[in-house]
């Protein structure tokens, strides 16, 4: 039996069964569906890529994984290489991970013993957002603040090493005022808060946080597992704002296998680097740097920039945005776009029960959560097929006044 995510499985009904894939589209047996969530946000280059399927059969033929304890590969020395010319600034260690809960994970652990190395004991606080999402592994979660989550409260008391505040720029001035000789970093979801809700929030937050971060001597940490290749209309938030970790995950291997990626400046890393073997950093999934998944990803980031992505989701906005122009509704509180990301929050979440249903009869897979009904479409779509997912979402409030 499985036991399928965030479902009640007494009520659960049964998941659409998915018997092959193809660029936007996938194929069940009676259906062909745009897939409109791109699998959890990943499939940015769509399914059965010749070029990426190329990458890891050959990879294979080679040997599909090694460790990286004591041991090293050419294509995870590629990948390395490659992110550490292609990222911003001086973002350049990679420390690989299978996951981005795990990479958030290893982002958080870093920052509490860069301290730590430094005898700066007492900074055992985070900071991080009001509807924050940063994965489900425990201090993941304990940094989020998902309502789904909120049990852990309950469980636990209160989160003790965690502060919350909203994208304001005085409520986070105050904070920074009043607890900065107890926080090791602010971790934040930059500019696009994915599974909170899809809030959308100014780069000028940002820009102070980097800001206050220098003047206390805080480390910033950007978790762009959502939000990184281009989801926000920027190749990488990172590009605007530098932080001092980045984290990579979804659509970092284009979708094909989990993996992720944390990223750390020279600051960073140089809070590690010593004599001595206590300053080390003390993780290492078994599978970090998986040579498939580091085959695919390299693959993935070339087609990135060969076939010029970043126009392709200019194009994606676009689009939207004309489509999306007038169109209300009474039940929609409001409608957000933002590079290939557009949400339609509705006041109750009762209003979207059967759009998914409703949306498979259309041809297009969505999945809405809680009072959301969104698309993250693949970044090969073409516009008819954008405008068949975009009429959809519009047709459901049409079709049920
Ligand atoms: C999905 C997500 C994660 C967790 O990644 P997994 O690979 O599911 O563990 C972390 N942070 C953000 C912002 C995400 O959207």
């Amino acid at each position: 039996m499985i036991w399928y995510p965030y479902q009640q499985m007494k009520t659960m009904k049964m998941p659409y069964k998915i018997i092959d894939a193809n660029g936007v589209y996938l194929y069940t047996e009676d259906q062909k569906l745009i897939d409109s969530v791109s699998s959890w946000w990943s499939v940015i280059h769509g399914y059965k890529h010749l070029a990426l399927n190329e990458a890891i059969k050959s990879q294979v033929d080679n040997f599909a994984h090694v460790m990286l304890g004591g041991l090293t590969h050419e294509p995870v020395l590629k990948l390395s290489e490659k992110l550490q010319q292609w990222l911003p600034g001086d973002l350049d260690y990679c420390f690989f991970s299978d996951s981005g809960s795990v990479a958030v994970e290893v982002s958080l652990k870093m920052a509490l013993q860069y301290f730590v190395n430094r005898g700066e004991t007492q900074r055992t606080k985070v900071l991080a957002l009001k509807h924050a999402y940063h994965g489900d592994t425990f201090k993941a979660m304990e940094v989020g603040d998902d309502e789904d989550y909120h049990f852990i409260l309950e469980a636990f008391g209160e989160k003790k090493h965690v502060i919350h505040i909203p994208t304001e720029i005085s409520a986070m001035e105050e904070v920074f005022a009043n607890y900065h000789e107890q926080l090791n970093c602010f971790i934040v979801e930059p500019l696009l808060q994915g599974a909170g809700g899809m809030r959308m929030y100014d780069i000028s937050f940002l820009k102070r946080a980097r800001e206050l971060c220098d003047q206390y001597g805080i480390l910033l940490i950007f978790d762009e597992v959502a939000t990184g290749f281009g989801r926000t209309g920027n190749r990488f938030v990172a590009d605007l704002v530098l932080p001092d970790i980045l984290v990579l995950g979804k659509a970092l291997t284009g979708g094909y296998i989990g993996h992720a990626v944390t990223v750390a400046n020279h600051k960073v890393y140089d809070g590690f680097y010593s004599e001595d073997p206590n300053k080390a950093l003390m993780h290492g999934p078994t599978f970090m740097g998986n040579a498939l998944a580091c085959s695919v990803a390299y693959k993935a980031i070339e087609l990135f920039e060969q076939e010029d992505y970043m126009s392709k989701i200019q194009k994606i906005a676009e689009i939207t945005r004309r489509e999306m122009e007038g169109f209300f509704d009474p039940r929609i509180k409001e409608v957000r776009m933002m590079g290939g990301c557009v949400c339609i929050e509705v006041y109750d979440s009762n209003v979207l029960n059967g759009f998914q249903q409703f949306a498979y009869e259309h041809g297009v897979f969505s999945r809405p959560f809680l009072n959301y009904m969104y698309a993250m479409v693949p970044y090969i779509i073409n516009e008819q097929q954008l405008i068949q997912v975009l009429d959809t979402m519009k047709a459901w409030f049409k079709c049920r006044k």
